[in-house]
């Protein structure tokens, strides 16, 4: 018999997430804040708990993906919070995005409830996550994230052990640091060169051409060429991650001197009312500060 599987957090990537885990025949339980989003996994077979202190009384493995921080102490300390009905001997894994220094001072808060503290963000979005391909980036006791291997392969193609708690999340910093790079780096060319009489097509040809070639810009550019952003990550959650990266930057004496830029021009677009579309928005910003 399978672990008893608790998942809180049913947004763009839990609920894809949560619905591996349950085609993967593991018995699950969910809880989301807003209730109505729990429906379709409960129409696949998922039981719904009323509260996150009621999951956690009823299951051996809990998993949160939700926004941040202030989201987690809700579910964890907040009315009903699943901390209370912690013990030893269940495990608590964090899929959320959150800071290293956030991961590692939360290890320290669950300690005396004995639970085993598993920090585990992924790489990847909402395609991945429908299709179980996401790569999870685990860290903790090692014996503990082997044993959750076959758990993790339900929702990803990859483990890769991190190393202590806070580790995981640090893996999560520097891949997002990346993408947001790479993000805004493509959109300021394909601006830049739109204003200097390019076609888009052409552009995206001659990227597409050569070296440049990244799976992640053909993704993209379907938003660029009908000019919408439909969200798989986004925009005001790239620039909370922009905000933790700043942070741990400041205390590793790391120069993020992209990184700077990255939290102000996503800063711009949420300004905008654009938080909810997809990074790929990010152009939007682009061609509001050149003014045409
Ligand atoms: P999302 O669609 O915005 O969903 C956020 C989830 O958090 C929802 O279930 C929401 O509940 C819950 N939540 C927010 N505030 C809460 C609170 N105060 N109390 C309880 N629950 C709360 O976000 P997402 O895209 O799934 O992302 C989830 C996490 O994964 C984030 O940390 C994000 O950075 C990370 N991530 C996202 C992607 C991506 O491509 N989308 C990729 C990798 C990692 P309600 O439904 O009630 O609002």
């Amino acid at each position: 018999m399978e672990s008893k599987i608790g998942f809180m957090g049913l947004g763009i990537m839990g609920a894809s997430m949560a619905a591996r885990i349950l085609k993967a025949d593991y018995p699950l339980m969910v809880y989301n804040r807003t209730a109505a989003k729990a429906e379709p996994l409960a129409q696949l077979g998922a039981g719904i708990a009323s509260s996150p202190r009621a999951l956690a009384k009823k299951v051996e493995i809990i998993i949160a993906m939700v926004t941040g921080p202030e989201a987690l102490y809700e579910l964890l300390w907040g009315e009903e919070g699943a901390a209370a009905a912690f013990s030893p001997g269940q495990v608590f894994i964090n899929m959320s995005s959150v800071s290293p220094s956030f991961t590692r001072e939360l290890g320290k808060q669950l300690a005396p409830t004995g639970i085993s503290f598993i920090d585990a963000p992924v790489a990847g979005t909402k395609k991945p996550a429908e299709e179980g391909t996401l790569v999870i980036l685990a860290a903790g006791k090692e014996e503990k994230v082997k044993e959750l291997e076959p758990l993790f392969l339900t929702m990803g193609k990859k483990v890769i052990f991190c190393g202590r708690p806070g580790q995981g999340s640090m893996m999560k910093m520097f891949f997002n640091l990346l993408l947001g790079l790479m993000m805004a780096g493509f959109a300021e060319a394909l601006n830049f060169g739109r204003l200097g009489g390019l076609e888009l097509e052409a552009m995206l040809e001659t990227v597409f051409s050569g070296a440049m070639n990244a799976p992640m810009f053909q993704i993209k550019a379907a938003n660029f060429r009908d000019r919408n952003h439909p969200p798989a990550f986004p925009l005001k959650h790239l620039t909370k991650d922009a905000k933790f990266i700043l942070d741990t930057a400041y205390e590793l004496g790391a120069p993020v001197l992209g990184g700077q830029m990255l939290l102000h021009l996503y800063r711009v677009g949420v300004a905008q009312g654009w938080g909810d579309e997809d990074i790929s928005a990010i152009i939007k910003v682009m061609e509001l500060i050149s003014g045409k």
